[in-house]
């Protein structure tokens, strides 16, 4: 089988048995990146020479009976990780020429591993989208239609593994980031419960929502990759002190008793009818492998997007007022005074909608406001988190669509906010509450990809990874690939 084909366990086991060497492995994904990065403008920083040395030292490690579980395995990182003496830009013209003298606590954890890292993915400007179309540097195109958007902010990373120029990427989720690229991709897509990975060298969006986790075309491939990345790290005060599972290893576990509870809001108007359907279609697969199916209520779905968009613009404007062309980012030429410094630095270096953002971060946070707003939004924040903890006292794990739609045409929202912040519906409310959850390929809408959202409990990854990977056990969703780039 052709190497790009392979899945990260598939490619793991071949250089475990010599089939090929990393060296070989790194320069077929290089020749994909060459022949297709380009036209899907799924990179920003392509690290051709940095690539070949990392593999030609996983290649001498393993000569040595050496080398981590990830040893010699090629990976991406969305552009929001800092990578050590690589561009690092957030996708926003802000840090376009900025080099990060130090690595992310999950770049290092994969590199100590022995990964080898291909590039650094396009992305949304500060992770803040859902369409990939916010990037200073140009929307990515979605694999299935070169149309379409792949969805964001890590769309970079979903179109890379969707079209096999990586076997696997890191994401970052604040409201669905992760997740809804998955699912308009056809890959599979984890965030973990929030404080589960370290958030240590990952340019922060809005703190208390931001969680670093995977794109990959399997769930084995996610759990490979999550046993890595997560764990307690000291440099991140969120971080948990929470042990980690054999991932893997869990995998392998039936189904049987297993307690699905489908929303049943999620189900309501506004979800197109045939990915609907293909929802459906998936939960009958789990209970025809012992999964029960009930339904549970999240009275509170509705409220998920307005609360969201309190709380992520009020931090995104805290954590961005560092970004003045003093202390980080760009810094405007010639200027008159400070202030002439600083707005026009800030002017310059941010795109439309992240000022949009910290405007309304300022707005809900002023003296006259918080109270209205802030305050408000944290209290339902509260609601729709006791809503989760409810649900999850009669069954495991909570089942839905991941997102309303298809992919949609590039262009199609950007007029209009509000539409595509609807877009994350269903999956906002997994970080408003820190919960884990994935999305998984579970069936086409005339040739494009639908996906299945599972929510755990905190700390339920495993049963999460152990559900999808059952389900891939049985169906071939995850397999399609599109036709341009088999
Ligand atoms: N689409 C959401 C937003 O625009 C979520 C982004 C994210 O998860 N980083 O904020």
């Amino acid at each position: 089988m052709e190497l790009h084909v392979q899945t990260l366990t598939e490619l793991k086991a071949g250089l475990d048995r010599g089939d090929f060497s990393s060296v070989e492995l790194t320069q077929a994904m290089q020749a994909r990146i060459a022949q297709h990065g380009e036209s899907l403008n799924a990179f920003i920083t392509i690290m051709d020479d940095a690539a070949l040395a990392a593999a030609q030292l996983a290649d001498e490690k393993r000569a040595a009976g050496d080398g981590g579980v990830l040893n010699g395995l090629p990976i991406v990182h969305k552009d929001i990780f800092c990578t050590r003496d690589v561009l690092t830009t957030c996708g926003s013209r802000m840090l376009e020429n900025f080099i990060s003298p130090y690595d992310a606590s999950v770049v290092e954890r994969l590199s100590d591993a022995g990964a080898v890292v291909l590039g650094k993915s396009n992305m949304d400007e500060f992770a803040m989208g859902s369409s990939n179309e916010t990037s200073y540097f140009g929307p990515v195109k979605n694999p299935w239609d070169l149309d379409r958007s792949p969805g964001g902010s890590s769309g970079g990373s979903a179109a890379a593994v969707a079209a096999r120029l990586a076997p696997a990427a890191t994401g970052t989720d604040t409201g669905g980031s992760i997740r809804q690229p998955a699912a308009l991709t056809n890959t599979v897509g984890i965030k973990p419960t929030y404080g589960r990975v370290s958030r240590y060298g990952m340019i922060a969006f809005a703190s208390s929502l931001d969680q670093a986790g995977v794109i990959t075309r399997s769930a084995a491939d996610a759990a490979l990759l999550l046993g890595v990345m997560a764990g307690f790290d000291e440099r991140d005060s969120t971080s948990v002190d929470h042990p980690v599972p054999d991932y893997v290893a869990g995998l392998e576990a039936s189904l049987k008793g297993l307690r699905v509870g489908i929303v049943r809001q999620h189900f309501d108007s506004g979800l197109d009818h045939a990915t609907g359907e293909a929802v459906r279609e998936a939960l009958q697969v789990l209970q025809a492998q012992g999964a029960t199916l009930t339904e549970v209520d999240l009275p509170n779905l509705d409220y998920c997007v307005p609360t969201y968009y309190v709380v992520a613009p009020a931090e995104c404007s805290s954590n961005m007022s560092r970004f003045d062309g003093v202390r980080f980012g760009r810094r405007a030429d010639n200027p008159e005074d400070l202030l002439d410094l600083y707005s026009r630095s800030r002017g310059e270096g941010f795109g439309e909608e992240v000022k949009r953002r910290i405007m309304t971060g300022t707005y809900v946070l002023s003296a006259g406001y918080y109270d209205a707003y802030y305050l408000q939004a944290q209290k339902v924040r509260q609601l729709i988190s006791d809503d989760f903890r409810k649900a999850f006292e009669s069954v495991d794990i909570i089942a839905g669509p991941t997102t309303p739609t298809p992919a949609f045409k590039l262009g199609d929202k950007t007029d209009d906010p509000i539409t595509m912040y609807l877009n994350d519906i269903y999956t906002i409310g997994a970080n408003l509450a820190g919960l884990p959850a994935i999305s998984a390929p579970c069936g086409m809408v005339q040739g494009l990809p639908v996906g299945l959202h599972l929510v755990g409990p905190h700390w339920a990854e495993e049963s999460l990874l152990r559900t999808v990977h059952q389900y891939q056990s049985q169906t071939d969703w995850h397999r399609a690939c599109p036709e341009a780039f088999r």
